[in-house]
């Protein structure tokens, strides 16, 4: 094994890796799926067959690697495992629409990991698109792009009709070329799990970003979950490979268990070695620090759904219709809105942002069904939108605080001071206006300013136990409180109603 000198001494440039981050219908996926169409030269089974979460394209005879995670799910797991996946972050933002929820979401992770950054103003070809005000708005978070003056660049796109994407490229290797990206391919790699899955016929099967080093397809790797000798090695289009350099994405078939998305793993002399990683890690992990919520920028509640559809238009006209759900009080939050079949990778969404799935004209199949109910991931499919946006508005309607109607009884003047044992006082008086009634909440007033407060526990009168006891009457409480009750207090009698609100 190479010593840390001669690793210096061996750095080489490496391929930029970029992360495509910002607010849900932004454009993340249509500039990605651009990028992917235009420029990945087809390998030998035609161009991408599967979704590994990672691609690599050349520009200008120059390497960048994309990682095309969805969502969140990787980035919050990565952050919690306090890993840096990207070299370079494209925060894309619609230039019609500003910056949103996720947006701010995205500047804060791109700051909390110290990412290099590059704005993306997309649907630049929309008549509605304002780049100019979104530059302003970027300056009031403190992201002070380069035509106003600042260190940021921004490049106008539009993932539509292609404009701007060259540009974007040229400032992405640009960029690269500026902070001298290197990595040294002479020691044993190393990197994180970018996305993995079980597979029935290959078994666990991962997507791996390399970041130092050079893996071989016969490498014994680990990471603090899973380990195994690899058993296939492919390059992301699915073509067998032997060998692969810092920042390129493979996967790989061989560990003995899903490794979890997010986790960084390296290469190891022999099994045993991997092994006590995985037991050594086991004995001090507390389960519930893998779990990271998802941070917001605001005191409201907030519920986060995933919702896949079986077709685009769906998606589009439910998404259209959620936007218009008010959110003064609770955000619905989108992480993801694709198009397909409820996957693995939707639960763990789901469960290390505790989201909940919605499906739209699609069932989760019996083994998604299995993992989910493990998982304790609530999934609701629908097949009306109506039913849809319904559900939706009820559950967020459950995480309204109730309102609460106060109803005012009567008033009572304390004429005589009985018993007082801790919280609990005897004390007699005369109902002096309205009614009171057992099961009252009371108000204690003194010299006209509310002194304490409590509850009544029994009411009687003429020494027997009573419901109710009107004006002029006179009886005796026994009230439980936080106050001593003096002679000549007023105590006020009130009932709340507690009202579910919907919205
Ligand atoms: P994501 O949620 O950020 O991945 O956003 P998508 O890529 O799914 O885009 C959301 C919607 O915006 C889709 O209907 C896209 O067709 C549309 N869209 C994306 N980029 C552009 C663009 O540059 N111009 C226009 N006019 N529409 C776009």
């Amino acid at each position: 094994m190479s010593d840390k000198k001669e690793q210096n001494d061996n750095l080489q440039p490496k391929p930029p890796v970029v992360v495509i981050l910002g607010h849900v219908d932004h454009g993340k996926t249509s500039i990605l799926d651009f990028i992917r169409k235009s420029k990945v030269t087809q390998g030998e089974s035609g161009g991408i067959t599967q979704h590994i979460g990672a691609y690599q394209i050349e520009h200008n005879d120059k390497k960048i690697t994309f990682i095309d995670t969805p969502g969140h799910e990787a980035f919050s797991a990565m952050r919690s495992r306090g890993a840096k996946v990207a070299d370079i972050a494209i925060l894309v933002i619609a230039a019609e629409e500003g910056i949103k929820p996720q947006t701010k979401e995205a500047i804060d992770h791109i700051r909390k990991t110290g990412t290099s950054l590059i704005v993306a103003l997309n649907k630049i070809d929309k008549k509605e698109a304002r780049p100019q005000k979104i530059k302003e708005e970027l300056a009031g978070k403190e992201i002070i792009v380069e035509s106003m003056g600042g260190q940021i660049p921004c490049v106008e796109v539009s993932a539509k009709t292609g404009q701007g994407i060259n540009d974007l490229l040229e400032m992405i290797l640009l960029m690269a070329e500026m902070e001298e990206l290197k990595a040294s391919k002479e020691i044993p790699a190393s990197g994180v799990i970018i996305e993995s899955n079980h597979n029935k016929q290959r078994g666990a099967t991962a997507t791996l970003l390399i970041k130092e080093g050079t893996l071989t397809n016969k490498d014994i790797i680990g990471t603090d979950t899973a380990y195994g000798r690899i058993k296939t090695m492919e390059d992301f289009q699915s073509n067998p490979i032997k060998k692969a350099n810092p920042s390129t994405p493979v996967i790989i078939t061989g560990f003995d268990k899903v490794p979890q998305t997010g986790e960084k793993f390296s290469v190891f002399e022999n099994i045993g070695e991997a092994q006590t990683r995985v037991e050594k890690h086991k004995s001090k992990t507390d389960p519930s620090s893998e779990k990271e919520i998802l941070h917001f920028e605001s005191d409201k509640k907030v519920m986060n759904i995933i919702l896949k559809a079986d077709v685009q238009g769906s998606l589009e006209a439910i998404k259209k219709s959620l936007k218009t759900i008010p959110d003064e009080e609770v955000v619905l939050r989108i992480l993801k809105a694709e198009v397909g079949d409820i996957t693995e990778s939707d639960i763990k969404l789901a469960e290390s942002s505790q989201a909940r799935i919605i499906g739209f004209r699609i069932k989760p199949n019996s083994s998604m069904k299995q993992i989910a109910q493990h998982r304790k991931i609530r999934i609701d499919t629908f097949e009306v939108i109506y039913e849809l946006i319904q559900t939706v508005r009820e559950m967020l309607s459950k995480l309204l605080a109730p309102e609460v109607i106060r109803h005012n009884l009567g008033k009572l003047k304390v004429l005589a001071l009985f018993k007082k044992e801790k919280d609990r006082q005897v004390v007699g008086g005369k109902v002096i206006s309205g009614q009171i009634r057992k099961n009252s909440l009371i108000n204690v007033i003194r010299n006209e300013k509310k002194v304490g407060q409590g509850k009544i526990i029994q009411l009687q009168r003429d020494k027997k136990e009573t419901e109710e006891v009107s004006k002029e009457q006179e009886c005796g409480i026994l009230f439980q409180g936080n106050t001593n009750i003096e002679e000549k207090d007023i105590l006020e009698f009130y009932q709340e109603e507690r009202k579910k609100r919907e919205i």
